[in-house]
């Protein structure tokens, strides 16, 4: 099960209500913050979400919206000795911009009293344990290596169904044993079993689809396929498209029709433009996916998979 809890759903500046771009991701004891916009540490003090577990930073891409919050959200980490080190992920041209910003502002002053690791990342998987995995694919913005993060839980653990055991005759003990680990046996009379041929039909887990700041293209459809949540940028109105196309993001419709596309469970929306209202964007997104929400800061959501 995921739990999101929106820390800045706003575009480019503030408004009174809205904080710039973070995203908290919850995965049993897994934490990630998506992007880190100044006054980051800030929301995540008035969410009440606290800072244990915060050492995992994925950065959709270099803009300062999403990553002016890492050098004070860093400091404060090292002050309360929250973690003994922060992983920030990005793609090249990301870490350039973050490197300068830690070296500019946090540096200077010698050892910051926390180890920060820069992990360069790219499309494909760019984080994974037993339970669940974290794939990267690009986006189409304005800088380059601009990053979607994908979280696929893995699904409960392989459970092996009795009569497919019995019809092959595998002995009751360690043989068993190995095939739930995930392990192939040779039965006494030489014939191999491979788990799957004795794994029970069992459903993936939840998936949650993160799109950050981008204009629409095709590929991005097979990207979010079949999520169950799909969090998305919705900057701008139909009414401002060209403003939109030219800055390379997208508008409330545009991203209903890429949930609509991608058959995807539930639709939030953020990075909100300060020009726009919320529930105007959420109107607009419903007229073409009626269960489209506009997200507001610290709103949490749980993502806990389909029923089917
Ligand atoms: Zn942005
Ligand atoms: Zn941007």
């Amino acid at each position: 099960m995921f739990e999101l809890t929106f820390l800045g759903t706003a575009a480019a500046v503030p408004a009174a209500d809205r904080g710039l771009p973070a995203l908290l991701v919850d995965h049993g004891p897994r934490r990630f913050l998506v992007d880190c916009g100044e006054g980051t540490q800030r929301q995540i003090l008035a969410s009440g979400v606290g800072f244990r577990r915060l050492d995992t930073i994925l950065l959709t891409h270099g803009h300062a919206d999403h990553v002016l919050g890492l050098p004070g959200l860093a400091a404060t980490l090292a002050q309360w000795e929250a973690t003994p080190h922060l992983t920030i992920c990005g793609g090249p041209a990301t870490l350039a911009v973050v490197r300068a910003l830690l070296d500019g502002a946090l540096h200077p002053y010698g050892d910051p009293g926390i180890e920060i690791r820069l992990q360069e990342i790219g499309p494909g998987v760019v984080w994974e344990d037993a339970e669940l995995r974290v794939v990267a694919f690009p986006l189409q913005h304005t800088v380059a290596d601009c990053l979607g993060f994908r979280f696929e839980d893995k699904g409960p653990k392989m459970r092996l169904d009795p009569a497919r055991l019995d019809a092959l005759r595998v002995p009751p003990g360690p043989m068993r044993a190995l095939l739930a680990g995930g392990v192939g046996v040779d039965l006494p009379g030489g014939r191999r079993v491979e788990p799957e041929e004795v794994a029970a039909p069992s459903k993936p887990g939840p998936r949650v689809c993160v799109v950050g700041d981008t204009g629409p293209f095709a590929e991005l459809v097979a990207e979010a396929a079949g999520a169950d949540l799909l969090v998305c940028e919705a900057t701008f109105l139909s009414g401002d498209a060209q403003r939109a196309a030219l800055s390379g993001h997208l508008t409330a419709a545009q991203a209903a029709q890429l949930a609509v596309e991608a058959r995807v469970e539930a639709l939030w929306l953020t990075h909100i433009s300060h020009r726009h209202r919320g529930p105007e964007v959420q109107a607009e997104a419903r007229m073409v996916f009626p269960a489209a929400r506009v997200a507001s800061d610290f709103e949490r959501v749980k993502v806990v998979g389909r029923k089917d």
